[in-house]
């Protein structure tokens, strides 16, 4: 029988452990954790996800601060603020929200915050500290599968794990990470043949593709481990990238959307803050 994993749960429990660690920090230091994000334009799916941000941090004691910039915003003066919150040491992260308006260019904006503040963990510096297992700050979505994975108690070592989507922000980074624990991994894509049969040599299947029900049960192995990270809005609702009814009698755990990495990614970006906090001491 599948067993869900409940992202929200496990997610709760993370953010706990980390208030206190927040409350540690000031009673042993008087410093405050403190994130800064950067929202440019009125997209609304950006303005739900850095309102949920502030609220996140909040809940843990984390300062957040949101600084908002007109769609108009040219990338100079978006570079010049990102100068300014890297000398500012009340501010630990800094996370520009994606996508940004097509006259930026993304690269350079990620390219300017500095590393040790940089909490997606997109910073080229960081991408290669995670390459060579020395990262400080880990992307959040890719951690947050991790932990999740970790949570059911398997063994992530000598596992067959397929990773479908090949993401700078989630497949990449995702199959690196399951490297480093040991795994033996395999990324597909758009372009790879025969992906069911791929899919289903899978221990461990993560799939983040970004088209909802793409994935059903003829693509997993019985008792696979089944992350779905895809979040597509259908008609008002998120929908996953796995066809969840189907799954939920042949995978042997399974990530529900929402509720399962969703609520993790977040959770995630506070613990990186912390980290940097912590490491700015
Ligand atoms: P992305 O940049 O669009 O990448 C999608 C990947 O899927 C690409 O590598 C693409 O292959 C692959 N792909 C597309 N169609 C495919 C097919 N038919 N067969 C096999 N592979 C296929 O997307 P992303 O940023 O990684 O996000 C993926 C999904 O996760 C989205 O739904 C996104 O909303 C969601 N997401 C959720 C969270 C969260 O916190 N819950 C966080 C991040 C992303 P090619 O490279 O060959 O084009």
């Amino acid at each position: 029988m599948t067993q869900l994993i409940d992202g929200k749960a496990i997610a709760k429990e993370i953010r706990k452990n980390i208030k206190e660690e927040v409350v540690t920090l000031y009673n042993e230091y008087r410093l405050i954790p403190g994130l800064c994000v950067i929202l440019v334009g009125e997209d609304p799916a950006s303005q739900i996800y850095v309102r949920n941000k502030e609220r996140a941090c909040k809940e843990v004691g984390i300062h957040s601060t949101v600084i908002r910039m007109s769609e108009e915003v040219t990338e100079k003066e978006l570079l010049e603020t990102i100068e300014r919150l890297n000398r500012d040491d009340t501010m630990h992260g800094i996370l520009v929200q994606l996508p940004l308006p097509g006259h930026i260019n993304e690269d350079a904006v990620i390219n300017a915050i500095h590393p040790s503040k940089d909490v997606d963990g997109f910073h080229p510096i960081n991408v290669g500290m995670l390459m060579t297992s020395q990262a400080n700050l880990q992307p959040c979505t890719p951690k947050g599968i991790i932990r999740l994975i970790e949570e059911t108690g398997q063994n992530i070592a000598g596992k067959q794990a397929v990773v479908i989507g090949r993401s700078n922000i989630v497949g990449k980074p995702v199959a690196l990470m399951l490297l480093q624990k040991h795994a033996t991994v395999t990324i597909a894509h758009s372009r790879t043949k025969n992906l069911a049969e791929v899919a289903q040599a899978a221990d461990i299947l993560v799939v983040a593709i970004g088209k909802p029900d793409f994935i059903d049960s003829s693509f997993v192995k019985e008792g696979a481990i089944v992350i779905d990270v895809g979040t597509t809005r259908v008609n008002g609702s998120l929908k996953g990238d796995v066809k969840f009814d189907e799954m939920k009698e042949k995978a042997g755990y399974l990530t529900p959307v929402p509720g399962g990495v969703g609520p993790m990614t977040i959770t995630m970006l506070l613990d990186n803050t912390l980290i940097a906090a912590k490491s700015s001491l």
